[in-house]
């Protein structure tokens, strides 16, 4: 497959951040050419647009879009004990499927290329995520608690099986994720490390997320969730730590000294009302990797990262009386390069030679005019529905706002009668 993307504005995200104008060549998964004039016919012609590297999600749970709007204006514990987790134990196959095509069907119109899961059924999940040709950091959660598929001691050595299936996926990459150090004992801590260390692979996990888990995890353990994962082998070089809200500077520096990185979901926070601040300019100071999420949608309730991108610059501004603190360039490195080249993969800026994970947005649009300077533009002013294209592994899921791939209007229907059977008694 050949795509060419002419007369562009890019935002390469290479290691000048250069900004510059011309056209794109895209043969099978790479971008193999940028220059001034390319004359070559490809497949695809795309002509006229602003093209960045597309989105990199580094915290969600793709099957809660069938709980989007389903308990809102509660605090985390509210929602999570009266809402999510009484329906969530009626959740299928069939329905986390219905759901995750839902929140794929919604990342790929927002501009989303990458994504980084963690719920049930994550094999389904995975194959989900294959089908629809979203990139995807598959977090097969591991709990004390026997979860909707299958029993807790099953968990580990179904893990294990699922890391096999998908370790050498193109697409698709296994991911340990104990669901957090308050609901994991320290041994199921020590053996999710274990099994990914194995392997090679990633962890994901929450990570002080509301006051009251830390006080939880400090009353159960004597130490702090930063602390209670270095003990127990969980914080290291290869580790995602979502949310980080409520951690002090020695657990900043604790993180930065492990290599590990933090996923910053703003959105989700603000909604569940957590309370904490990610401390993103202490995090930047001692070094540490700092990326965003939009957590699910049952908590955002959006999947969208231009609206996630602009308030992580917005929230700490305002937090911090400063409005430098964290600038619209930083905040668009957190979402592409910076998540890209933590997760390990050959994209998150547009180079020859890199993945083509890129994303087309139509500027010819009232919220994006005048033009004076397009980062300013895609951190503060755009959204995803700005997106025109989306094309992931130099495939067009969408172009022009069409899907080729899939039907939208199916996967809609499929949703609302997942839903329905989620809600009914
Ligand atoms: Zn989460």
């Amino acid at each position: 497959m050949s795509i060419l993307i002419k007369d562009a504005i890019i935002l390469t995200q290479d290691n000048e951040r250069e900004v510059r104008k011309g056209d794109i060549y895209i043969e099978d998964d790479a971008i193999v050419e940028i220059s001034d004039r390319i004359k070559i016919e490809a497949e695809y012609t795309i002509r006229g647009k602003l093209v960045m590297p597309g989105l990199i999600n580094t915290h969600t749970h793709l099957p809660m879009t069938l709980m989007r709007g389903y308990g809102d204006d509660l605090t985390l514990e509210e929602w999570l004990t009266t809402r999510i987790w009484p329906i969530e134990k009626k959740l299928d196959k069939r329905m986390v499927e219905a759901g995750t095509r839902l929140a794929l069907l919604e990342m790929i119109s927002t501009g989303t290329t990458t994504c980084s899961d963690m719920y049930f059924f994550e094999d389904t999940i995975a194959s989900t995520c294959k089908e629809m040709g979203m990139r995807c950091f598959a977090g097969f959660s591991i709990i004390d608690f026997d979860t909707p598929e299958m029993k807790k001691e099953m968990l580990l050595p179904e893990c294990e099986k699922f890391i096999r299936r998908w370790k050498d996926d193109g697409l698709v990459t296994p991911v340990v994720a104990p669901h957090s150090t308050y609901s994991c004992s320290p041994e199921t801590l020590q053996k999710s490390a274990e099994l990914a260390e194995k392997y090679d692979m990633m962890l994901h996990t929450h990570c002080s997320e509301t006051r009251k888990e830390v006080y939880d995890v400090v009353e159960r353990y004597g130490v702090r969730p930063v602390e209670q994962l270095e003990k127990n082998g969980m914080l290291t070089e290869k580790t995602v730590l979502a949310h980080c809200g409520w951690i002090t500077k020695e657990e900043v520096r604790q993180i930065a000294r492990a290599g590990a990185c933090v996923s910053h979901n703003p959105v989700s926070n603000m909604k569940l009302a957590t309370g904490g601040f990610t401390p993103l300019p202490e995090l930047f100071d001692a070094g540490a990797c700092v990326t965003l999420g939009t957590d699910g949608a049952a908590s955002n309730n959006k999947l969208d990262m231009f609206e996630t991108m602009k308030f992580a610059a917005l929230i700490h501004k305002h937090h911090r009386w400063d409005a430098q603190i964290v600038t619209a360039q930083q905040t668009l490195d957190m979402a592409t390069v910076n998540a890209a080249s933590y997760l390990g993969i050959n994209a998150g800026s547009i180079e020859e030679g890199k993945k083509a994970d890129l994303i087309c947005l139509d500027t010819n649009m009232p919220n994006l005019a005048p033009m004076h300077n397009p980062i300013s533009h895609v951190v503060y002013a755009a959204s995803g529905f700005n997106v025109s294209s989306t094309i992931i592994d130099g495939k067009p899921l969408m172009l022009e706002r069409e899907f080729h791939y899939f039907n939208k209007q199916k996967i809609l229907e499929d949703a609302e009668k997942a839903k329905n059977e989620l809600v009914s008694d």
